[in-house]
């Protein structure tokens, strides 16, 4: 029997054929984000982080539209993400932030990628192969205390100019670790010992702030920034709310929506009883799309928006579906979208309903939702 009802619009959205849900990915948004950060860097150079797929929205086509918007440096994490992009991107300067793992140094010189090294054993790794002719970031520790060579190790370096030569530094890199609170001492504490190491190494570019310390001011944008989340759509610092112009959407379909009585039970575990007689819709949704199954509970505030209106999630998410209470939005039907991220849902909603930051929420997302990406 043919479904009577008129099909609405949105089902017939070949996007959507499979039922899963579309993630769309604004490039003109990324461009636009990366321009207000090369703004506000002034006369320093604009990087981009692209590491994690960049943060989960797809290395190539975002690395490929910040090209076109006049970014030439890239930062990844592994190696593997510098040789998928390298293959995009034949002339982009590439910078690999994990540094040199052991015997892996003629791979980054074949695919011209440049390492950050960041710890006394890489930098001579990394001189012994490269002999002076493969350029080379060396990583400093200001705060962090994960990757970077301590302020004692790069005094010694520092004493080392041929060193120095046969490892081909070209840029003196450190992390900030709060740069999301303006206020926080630690920012300018953090600045004064990258100041003080930046003294020792001369002839050597700098580079210290990731989005948020792009933020902070002038000062701290050195040679070069390094932003990630602002071009992301992110949320960047509580100095500058609603800096970023927002770059996914993500909408689900309703697959079903039917009636439960009150008393019913919901989902694995009959977690959820329900105290009023419902309209309980069926969502394309599930952990697998990165929907943490913990996170997901009553009192978290997770939800979609159908018709314009928020429809908060009942019992437990499934490997590959969830339900949502539509009994007060009248209409709601088979083929409706759910918007999981977009206007009425912001990224920052989303990420809080599951306990995280928008990093996170960004670099969960599944993989596979149907990926439209808006041109830039
Ligand atoms: C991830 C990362 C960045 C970008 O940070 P955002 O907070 O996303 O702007 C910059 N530098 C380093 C070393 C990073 O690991």
């Amino acid at each position: 029997m043919p479904d009577p009802r008129p099909v609405p619009a949105a089902a017939a959205d070949l996007t959507r054929r499979d039922h899963g849900a579309v993630l769309t990915v604004d490039l003109a948004a990324v461009a636009a984000n990366w321009r207000e950060m090369a703004r506000r860097a002034g006369a320093a150079a604009t990087g981009a982080a692209v590491k994690a797929d960049a943060y989960g929205l797809g290395l190539v086509p975002v690395g490929e539209a910040l090209a076109r918007a006049g970014c030439r440096h890239f930062f990844v994490a592994h190696l593997g993400e510098g040789e998928r992009l390298r293959a995009a991107l034949p002339d982009a300067a590439i910078h690999v932030l994990n540094g040199l793992p052991p015997g892996t140094a003629p791979a980054f010189i074949a695919h011209r990628l440049v390492p950050v090294l960041g710890s006394p054993a890489e930098v001579e790794d990394w001189a012994a192969v490269s002999r002076g002719d493969h350029p080379a970031f060396v990583q400093v520790d200001t705060a962090m205390n994960r990757l970077g060579l301590t302020a004692a190790e790069a005094e010694a370096l520092a004493g080392r100019p041929d060193l120095v030569a046969a490892a081909g530094l070209s840029h003196l890199l450190s992390h900030l670790s709060m740069a999301e609170v303006s206020a926080a001492p630690l920012n300018r504490l953090q600045w004064h010992r990258f100041s003080a190491l930046r003294a020792r190494f001369p002839t050597l570019s700098a580079t210290l702030a990731n989005s948020a310390g792009t933020v902070l001011g002038p000062d701290f944008a050195f040679d070069l920034v390094r932003p990630g989340i602002a071009l992301y759509g992110g949320d960047v610092s509580d100095a500058a709310p609603g800096l970023a112009r927002p770059v996914v959407r993500l909408e689900a379909t309703v697959l079903q929506v039917h009636d439960a009585p009150a008393g019913a039970v919901v989902g694995y575990g009959a977690t959820a009883t329900l105290a009023r007689p419902s309209r309980l819709a069926v969502l394309s949704l599930g952990y697998a799309d990165g929907f943490n199954r913990h996170a997901i509970r009553p009192d978290s505030g997770a939800g979609v928006v159908v018709r314009g209106r928020f429809a908060p999630f009942v019992g437990r998410v499934s490997m590959d579906l969830s339900v949502v209470d539509v009994t007060d939005i009248p209409g709601a039907a088979r083929g409706d979208g759910a918007e999981v991220i977009g206007p009425s849902r912001p990224l920052a909603a989303y990420a809080a309903a599951l306990g995280t930051i928008d990093y996170e929420a960004l670099t969960s997302l599944g993989r596979r939702f149907r990926r439209v990406y808006l041109p830039d």
